[in-house]
């Protein structure tokens, strides 16, 4: 199966870098995907999915949970505060904390709850003003505020605008990750996972590339 071939492309992609394979993190993005596809891809042993919407996470990942140990759900779609619970009860992983009310709701739940899952921070390194995430001159103080919060901030993620050259949006991600020692690097999908690798990253989200194309809803 396509899973197969992307895990091939990745060993590649880490070699060429010279990287261990083990140091990058297959996310398998499933939203939208009907569910005969989700299970082909756990029957075939993956565990590590991306859903970008909190309600259908909610829909599918209890029932794949019933059947299937070890799963680990990542949340990569923008998050409202009204679902931060839901979120934190669902998902390993939220990459996209983009602003102080949602910091400081998930620190005051995690509190609550007593846990936390793991916290990328979402830039917005194109600058768009359609898209979600913290602007490049603010990171270094957002990253501070939300350690201070205690928020487990493990890394920074990007999503680069449609038509431009990803590999200048991820080379500065992964700066200012390293800026302000941050491990972890959330970049790169279908069309661009390699040269993601290539730039450092930890965590890359492929959807399409694996599950085929997303039927229209
Ligand atoms: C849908 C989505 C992906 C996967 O995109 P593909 O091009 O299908 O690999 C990755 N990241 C985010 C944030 C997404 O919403």
């Amino acid at each position: 199966m396509s899973l197969d071939d992307i895990q091939t492309r990745i060993a590649a992609a880490c070699t060429k870098a010279g990287r261990n394979v083990s140091d990058v993190t297959l996310i398998a993005v499933s939203k939208v995907q009907p569910d005969a596809r989700v299970a082909a891809v756990l029957d075939h042993g993956h565990r590590v999915f991306g859903e970008n919407k909190v309600q259908e996470a909610a829909g599918k990942w209890p029932r794949f949970r019933e059947s299937y140990d070890g799963i680990a759900l990542h949340l990569i779609g923008p998050l409202q505060t009204n679902k931060a619970r839901q979120a934190m009860e669902l998902a390993q992983a939220i990459h996209t904390l983009d602003r102080s009310k949602l910091a400081n709701t998930i620190a005051r739940l995690a509190q609550e709850m007593g846990q936390c899952p793991d916290i990328f921070i979402q830039v917005n390194t194109g600058e768009e003003p359609q898209k979600a995430g913290v602007l490049p001159a603010e990171v270094d103080d957002f990253v501070t505020q939300a350690r201070a919060l205690d928020l487990p901030v493990v890394g920074l993620m990007c999503i680069p605008p449609v038509y431009e050259e990803p590999s200048l949006h991820f080379a500065l991600l992964a700066k200012m990750a390293a800026r302000n020692g941050l491990a972890g690097l959330s970049m790169g999908m279908s069309a661009d996972f390699e040269s993601a690798i290539a730039l450092g990253a930890t965590h890359i989200r492929v959807g399409s590339a694996i599950f085929g194309d997303r039927v229209a809803p």
